[in-house]
């Protein structure tokens, strides 16, 4: 799980989200040259070598096309995008704690429908839901909730005129009703922040696990967690 592929801001708070571009070449080229396969979201329902790596990007910022995208494309590798539907103007920090009110998230650029297309049609991007304005689920009214995460994905297909196969819970913050909207939703799978690989076969689609992949580790650490699932 990646969010922002670019340097790191002196004083920023969300320094952990930025992998820098020569940080995450160095992850894409040590997965390309080890016999990994590269797969998007939906391809988990096919059957696949035991070396096979889901990449994804969440939230849609600007610098997953300048800077993620080369280097995804050179090393013919894949990635799935989680895209806010509503993202401009936004700091959906504070959705989920009321102190994070810096602001950095709302000012940092995001991708444009039209860079969203370009993406897509390079084939290298798998394109998924991440509801209209990145809620916290849980603490949504019903009707709000249901929208965030049911016309989060007939929104997206409309707009891009494709299928939407999955969904990413804003912050992997979710409970029993948000599995049940994903479902009714009609998403194939859908990506959570908890921690871990998933043995096959899934026996919760919906909830899959993910690696957080943070600025602010080395690869030895990124070989580890590709291994065990786990930071230590
Ligand atoms: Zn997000």
């Amino acid at each position: 799980m990646y969010h922002m592929v670019s340097g790191h801001r002196r004083g920023a708070k969300f320094n952990k989200l930025r992998v820098p571009p020569a940080q995450f070449e160095r992850h894409v080229a040590y997965l390309a040259e080890n016999g990994w396969t590269f797969a998007h979201v939906s391809e988990l329902k096919n059957a696949l070598p035991d070396k096979t790596v889901v990449l994804t990007f969440d939230d849609g910022y600007r610098d997953n096309l300048e800077y993620a995208h080369p280097i995804l494309a050179r090393y013919n590798a894949k990635a799935t995008l989680y895209l806010v539907e509503d993202r401009f103007d936004r700091d959906w920090s504070t959705a989920k704690k009321a102190h994070h009110d810096s602001g950095e998230l709302m000012q940092e650029p995001k991708l444009t429908d039209t860079e969203v297309e370009t993406m897509l049609a390079s084939g290298v991007w798998e394109l998924g839901a991440h509801t209209l304005t990145h809620a916290n689920l849980p603490a949504a009214e019903p009707q709000l909730r249901a929208d965030e995460v049911i016309q989060g994905r007939t929104v997206l297909q409309q707009k891009f005129n494709q299928s939407i196969p999955s969904f990413a819970y804003p912050f992997g913050i979710y409970d029993t009703e948000d599995v049940r909207l994903a479902e009714q939703a009609g998403y194939d799978f859908a990506v959570t922040t908890k921690e871990g690989i998933d043995p096959l076969p899934y026996a919760r689609p919906l909830e899959l696990k993910r690696i957080k992949v943070s600025g602010k580790e080395g690869l030895w650490s990124f070989k580890l967690r590709l291994r065990t699932g786990r930071r230590k």
